[in-house]
């Protein structure tokens, strides 16, 4: 059990999760020297105007030669992490050559899942187990890509961003923010690409409400460092780490995945994170 959570979580749950970041990590070390991508300059003025996230502003592609490499290896991760699909890992991997990396990691960025549901049924896996390959294996690229425009990003964001939930590089939804200890500023977190965004403190990041006395929050008994911010308008929530009550700076990656109990209470509670 996770001595932090109320609720058990299944064994080596969250094990699971932090060696899946060593090995990204890994794979970002190794491959920072090889991607260079061209830079989007001026990036807030552009986003207050485009309305949309740099990955497609700056039309991000990844090399299929240099992501099937990542994608063996996350193959071989796997099967040492999880034994019990190893043999459908080993099926994968017989078929690498076959494998259009080009078209599948463009359609995994561009959010179409309908041909890893079907490539999915000819391995007899899950299109969710084939999507989370697919997706993990990207996040080294995406955090490559992400990082040089973390500086620019980081405070204010909300003033040319409209979409606090929403992150402006790679455009995947955050559930997570913190709470900066100097100030109580809100910084939204992507556990995809890494990248940190101001959103504003008291405003809901689901519908925009900011009617005094309509955004509450809540914790769990002997730890008022994590946290839920709910919204009455829109009943949405928003977990929260507040690093002042926490006393120290944390992993968010892992903190995400170690506080699915406060996604319990909120649902139990009648709310929701609006995931489709
Ligand atoms: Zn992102
Ligand atoms: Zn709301």
């Amino acid at each position: 059990m996770n001595r932090n959570s109320p609720v058990d979580l299944p064994e080596g749950y969250v094990e699971f999760y932090k060696n899946l970041e060593t090995w990204q990590n890994e794979q970002q070390i190794r491959l920072q020297q090889k991607c260079s991508y061209e830079r989007v300059d001026e990036v807030l003025p552009l986003l207050s105007e485009q309305k949309k996230p740099i990955m497609i502003l700056g039309q991000f592609v990844v090399d299929p030669v240099q992501y099937r490499a990542v994608f063996v290896s996350l193959l071989a991760f796997m099967s040492e992490a999880r034994p019990d699909l190893k043999e459908a890992m080993d099926n994968l991997i017989k078929d690498i050559e076959q494998l259009d990396f080009q078209q599948l990691v463009k359609n995994l960025l561009n959010g179409k899942y309908e041909p890893f549901a079907a490539l999915a049924e000819t391995y007899g896996i899950s299109s969710e187990l084939l999507v989370f390959l697919f997706e993990h294996a990207v996040r080294p690229f995406l955090r490559i890509y992400a990082a040089p425009y973390q500086e620019q990003l980081y405070e204010d964001t909300f003033q040319h961003w409209d979409f606090p939930s929403q992150c402006p590089v790679c455009g995947s939804k955050s559930h997570f923010s913190r709470l900066r200890p100097i100030d109580s500023r809100r910084f939204m977190f992507c556990d995809r690409c890494f990248i940190e965004w101001e959103a504003k403190y008291l405003q809901c990041i689901h519908c925009g409400n900011d009617t005094p006395g309509t955004i509450k929050y809540l914790s769990i008994e002997n730890d008022e460092s994590h946290q839920l911010y709910t919204c009455e308008k829109c009943k949405g929530y928003l977990k929260t780490y507040n690093e002042k009550q926490g006393g120290r700076g944390v992993d968010l990656f892992i903190a995400n995945i170690e506080t699915i109990y406060l996604d319990l209470l909120a649902q139990e509670k009648g709310y929701t994170n609006h995931d489709v």
